[in-house]
């Protein structure tokens, strides 16, 4: 097994299966990755189809984790179905629907019932102003709030996404709060990558993003639920170096690992109509499940392999002793530079004698303050 991924082999299996159920949506939020349309695709998997992507996916091994998202997935009504027949085979099924109004506190029982594990839902403000004023939608805040009300009732676990951009990286502290409040399980803390209609959003700057990574590292001490990151692995790093007071070790043993992973190690990301790449914000495709099944594309397709193979990394990320812990976000560097092997512009941290180019323009000074937030926790 490769050192810095607990005990998961992750070029065997990925930790997230992502299957995109659907591109229609009754929201247009403005930062949506899918571009997402009022519409279903006629070219979307089929029920029978989906199920087959289902027996492929228990192929990886028993407990296997399936993300059934969107769009909002709750637009098919065959998900119920997709639900129970992933459980019976073993799969660890979960949703993230979009909190539009199909998300009634019945159809959240039919999910619970059907066997759902965990539900995701977005929150990028603590308030219905910030909240509803991000997504573009009136009432999207107190729908999401009901919603995981009636996920609790349903005996449902929640976990919370946020996106962290310039617009929502001041929300942080106060969304923590609310975590905290409405006994979240889970909050995976997406730092965005420009693509879809999250081009139009500003990402916020290297250092800032280490402060902010530093400050999530406190908030997992602090509280009862977990932190993850998606498309932010130096997290890891980040946290590596504050119980190590910065010493450069990278591989050393005895130092706790952060839950982190990357595009096409640990990640891989079904389409609505079943390209398989290796991340939801990578849009290069190592092939279709109509005609192979996924866990042959994620163990032998050259893409997936090349992204495993941390050696391959080029630039700073290459030449990083941290590149088996984190390896940068593959996506980020592709979305920079069309080359999914480049260095992740949104990380600070140049190796010792690297005298390389460097991915980003010039970086200013952190501007996220959460020192009184930390000192009250
Ligand atoms: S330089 Fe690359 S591999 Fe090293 S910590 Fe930064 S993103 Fe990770």
């Amino acid at each position: 097994m490769r050192p810095g991924h607990f005990d998961l082999d992750t070029a065997e299996r990925p930790l997230v299966l992502i299957w995109e159920l659907t591109q229609a949506c009754a929201l247009a939020c403005d930062h949506c990755r899918a571009d997402a349309r009022p519409h279903r695709d006629p070219d979307e998997l089929s029920t029978a189809e989906g199920k087959r992507l289902l027996e492929d996916a228990a192929e990886f091994g028993d407990g296997q984790l399936v993300v059934l998202s969107g769009g909002d997935p709750l637009v098919r009504d065959d998900v119920e179905e997709l639900i129970g027949y992933g459980d019976e085979l073993g799969l660890r099924m979960t949703i993230t629907p979009s909190g539009t109004t199909s998300l009634t506190a019945e159809r959240v029982q039919a999910l619970a019932d059907a066997g759902l594990k965990r539900m995701a839902v977005s929150l990028d403000g603590a308030s219905p102003e910030t909240h509803d004023a991000f997504r573009g939608e009136d009432g999207s805040f107190e729908e999401t709030i009901r919603a995981v009300e009636d996920a609790r009732n349903a005996g449902v676990p929640v976990q919370v996404n946020t996106t962290v951009c310039r617009e929502t990286v001041g929300e942080l502290p106060a969304i923590r709060e609310l975590l905290r409040e409405i006994g979240a399980v889970m909050w995976s803390v997406f730092f965005l990558v420009p693509v879809g209609r999250g081009r139009v959003l500003e990402p916020i700057d290297p250092d800032e993003a280490d402060a902010v990574m530093a400050w999530l590292d406190e908030v997992s001490d602090a509280e009862p639920f977990g932190v993850k990151t998606t498309e932010a692995p130096h997290y890891r790093r980040v946290s590596m170096q504050r119980r190590t007071n910065g010493d450069d070790g990278g591989d050393n043993d005895g130092v706790r690992r952060r839950t982190g992973i990357t595009a096409g190690d640990g990640f891989a990301f079904v389409s609505h109509t079943g390209e398989v790449y290796p991340s939801g914000f990578l849009p290069q495709s190592a092939g279709n499940v109509r005609e192979t099944p996924v866990h042959e594309l994620y163990r032998e397709s050259s893409l997936f392999r090349a992204l495993r193979d941390r050696d391959r990394l080029e630039g700073k990320c290459g030449a990083c002793p941290y590149r088996h812990v984190c390896g940068g976000s593959r996506s980020r560097a592709f979305a920079h530079t069309g080359d999914p092997l480049a260095s992740d512009p949104l990380c600070p941290y140049v190796p010792d004698g690297y005298d390389g180019p460097l991915p980003w323009d010039g970086s200013s000074g952190s501007t996220f303050e959460a020192e009184a937030d930390l000192e009250n926790a």
